[in-house]
C-alpha cells in the first residue's frame, strides 16, 4: 500500500533523428511493474507514419550523413563511450530493468555488465573488419571489400531488454549501419534511458532511432519498409515466420533468433550435486524467460527417481519475491499476458504428466505475476509441454534408457537453439556434441554466454548468428572489385 503511494508514472518520448518526440497520433500506452501490476510509465504508441519518419532519418544518416563516411576508429570510440555510459549508470539502469521486467536485481546487474562488455567488444572489432585480395588468374587486382548493409530494422523481445538492444545495436554501429530499433511493448524503458546518452557519446542524429510501439502497428511497417535493408529479429517462432514472409517482397536480409525447447541431458555418471544445480539454473534463471532455457531435462534411468526428488526439493527453496530485494532469486513474469499463457501451460501439464513441484502461483504472494518454479516429470517427449516453448519457470523431466535414446529424444524437436550434456565420460560427451542438432552445446554447464562466441540456432530456432565476428558479418555486404592491369584492349571483336 505504501509503495503505490510513492509510485510515479513518467511519460516518455521516443528518440528519432536526435530529437525526443511524441507519436504522430499523440497516443501513448502504459508500461507496468509486473511485481505490483501498477503502471510505471507511458510511452508513445507509434504507427506507420512514425516508422516512416524514423526510417527516413536512418536512411539520410546512412546515405548523406556523417556515419557512413566515419572511420572505423571513430565508430569504435563511440561504442567505447556507450559502454562507459552504461557502466556509470549501472545502478539506475539495473533498477529500472528489474522494475520493468520483473527480473531479480542481481541478474539485472549482470545484464548491465554484459551490455557494457558488448559495446566494448564491438568497439574493438570496428577496426578489425577487413577485406581480401583474391588470387584470380589474370593480370589484375581482385578485391573483396566489406561494406555496411545500410539501414537496419531491429525488433527485440522483453526478456533481456537492454542486453538484446546492445546485441543488435553494437555490431550494426561497428559495421557502419544506421538503426531503427523497436523494443518490446512491455519493456521499452531502459533503451530509452540509454538513448539520453547517445548525443554525448558522439552518435550523430539519425544513426540510432528508437521507436516504441506494438508489433502489428510499428514492427510490421518497419519490416515492410522499402528503405530498410535488413531486419534483425529476436522473439517467437510464430512472429519470426511472419517476418520472413513480410520481408520477402523487398528481399531484405533477415536474421532470426527464435528460441527453443532445449534439452539438458544428464547421464548417470554426472556429478550429482552439480547436475541438480545445472538442471535448476538451466531452466529457472530469469524466471525461465530465456530463449535457451533447458526446459527439457533428460535424465538416465538409474538416477531418474533420485534426480526428480532432489530437483523438486531444491526448487521449493528458490526464493520468490520483489525484484529489487537482493535475496530474491525469482521475480514475477513480465506481463499479465505471459502470466496467463504460462498458467494455461500449467493446466495442460497437469493433464499430460505428473507434478513434482510448483504448478500454481505462490500462495504467500498476493499480487504480481508470480509463478512458482514448476517441475513436471514422467513427461513424454510428444506432450505439448515438451514440444512448445513455454517461456516461464516450467521444467519437463523426461527419462531415457541409453545414449542413443537420449540423442533421439534431444533431436526430436522442431527447434535447435541450444543443448547441454552432463557426464564425466569425454567420449560420450563428444559423441553427443557431434550428434545434437543445435547451434550452442554446453558440456557440464548450461547458459554461460560470451560476446566472443557465436549465438544462434539450427532448424526453427532461426538463422544467422549474433555475437563475436559472426554478429558483425550479418551487418556487412561483400563487394567484389576487379582492377584490370592490362593496358591493351582485350581484342575480342
Ligand atoms: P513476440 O510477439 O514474438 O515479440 C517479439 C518482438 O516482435 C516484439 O518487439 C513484438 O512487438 C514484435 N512483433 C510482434 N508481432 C510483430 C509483427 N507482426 N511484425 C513485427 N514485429 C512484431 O513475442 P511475445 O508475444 O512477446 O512472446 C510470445 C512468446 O514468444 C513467448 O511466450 C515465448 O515463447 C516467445 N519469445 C521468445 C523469445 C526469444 O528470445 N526467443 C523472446 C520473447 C518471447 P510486441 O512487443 O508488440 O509484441
Ligand atoms: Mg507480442
Amino acid at each position: 500500500m505504501s509503495s503505490s503511494a510513492t509510485t510515479q508514472t513518467q511519460t516518455y518520448q521516443m528518440y528519432v533523428n536526435g530529437e525526443w518526440i511524441a507519436s504522430n497520433s499523440g497516443k501513448t500506452f502504459p508500461v507496468y511493474d509486473p511485481s505490483t501490476e501498477e503502471v510505471i510509465a507511458e510511452v508513445p504508441d507509434s504507427n506507420a507514419k512514425d516508422v516512416d519518419r524514423a526510417v527516413a532519418a536512418a536512411r539520410d544518416a546512412f546515405d548523406n550523413g556523417p556515419w557512413s563516411s566515419s572511420t572505423a576508429q571513430e565508430r569504435g570510440r563511440v561504442l567505447f563511450k556507450l559502454a562507459e555510459a552504461v557502466r556509470q549508470n549501472t545502478a539506475a539502469l539495473a533498477e529500472l530493468e528489474a522494475r520493468n521486467s520483473g527480473k531479480p536485481i542481481v541478474e539485472a546487474e549482470y545484464d548491465m555488465a554484459d551490455v557494457a562488455t558488448c559495446f566494448e567488444y564491438y568497439g574493438g572489432l570496428a577496426t578489425k573488419i577487413s577485406g581480401h585480395v583474391n588470387p584470380v588468374p589474370d593480370n589484375a587486382l581482385n578485391l573483396s571489400l566489406k561494406e555496411p548493409v545500410g539501414v537496419a530494422g531491429q525488433i527485440i523481445p522483453w526478456n533481456y531488454p537492454l542486453l538484446m538492444a546492445a546485441w543488435k545495436l553494437a555490431p550494426a554501429l561497428a559495421a557502419g549501419c544506421t538503426c531503427v530499433l523497436k523494443p518490446a511493448e512491455q519493456t521499452p524503458l531502459t533503451v530509452l534511458e540509454l538513448a539520453k546518452h547517445f548525443e554525448a557519446c558522439g552518435l550523430p542524429n539519425g544513426v540510432v532511432n528508437i521507436i516504441t510501439g506494438f508489433g502489428e502497428s510499428a514492427g510490421a511497417p518497419l519490416v515492410q519498409h522499402p528503405d530498410v535493408n535488413k531486419i534483425a529479429f529476436t522473439g517467437s517462432a510464430a512472429v519470426g515466420k511472419q517476418i520472413v514472409k513480410m520481408a520477402a517482397d523487398t528481399v531484405k536480409r533477415v536474421t532470426l533468433e527464435l528460441g527453443g525447447k532445449s534439452p539438458n541431458i544428464f547421464f548417470a555418471d554426472a556429478d550429482f550435486e552439480a547436475a541438480i544445480d545445472g538442471a535448476l539454473f538451466g531452466v529457472f534463471i530469469n524466471q525461465g524467460e530465456v530463449c535457451s532455457a533447458g526446459s527439457r531435462i533428460l535424465v538416465e534411468r538409474p538416477i531418474y527417481n533420485k534426480f526428480v526428488e532432489a530437483m523438486a526439493a531444491k526448487a521449493k527453496t528458490i526464493k520468490l519475491g520483489p525484484p529489487l530485494e537482493r535475496d530474491t532469486k525469482m521475480g514475477p513474469l513480465v506481463s499479465r499476458e505471459q502470466y496467463d499463457r504460462v498458467r494455461s501451460y500449467l493446466e495442460i501439464g497437469k493433464q499430460e504428466a505428473k507434478l513434482a513441484a510448483g504448478g500454481d502461483r505462490p500462495q504467500d504472494i498476493e499480487r504480481g505475476y508470480y509463478v512458482s518454479p514448476t517441475i513436471f516429470y514422467d513427461v513424454d517427449n510428444s506432450a505439448r509441454i515438451a514440444r512448445e516453448e513455454i517461456f516461464g519457470p516450467v521444467a519437463t523431466v523426461i527419462p531415457f534408457e541409453d545414449e542413443a535414446d537420449a540423442i533421439k529424444i534431444a533431436n526430436d524437436t522442431s527447434y535447435g537453439l541450444a543443448a547441454a550434456v552432463w557426464t564425466r565420460d569425454i567420449f560420450k560427451a563428444f559423441r553427443a556434441v557431434k550428434k545434437i542438432r543445435a547451434g550452442i552445446i554446453w558440456v557440464n554447464h548450461m547458459q554461460p554466454t560470451y560476446v566472443e562466441a557465436p549465438w544462434g540456432g539450427y532448424k526453427q530456432s532461426g538463422f544467422g548468428r549474433e555475437l563475436g565476428p559472426w554478429g558483425i558479418e550479418e551487418y556487412l555486404e561483400t563487394k567484389q572489385v576487379h582492377i584490370n592491369l592490362n593496358e591493351q584492349p582485350i581484342g575480342w571483336y
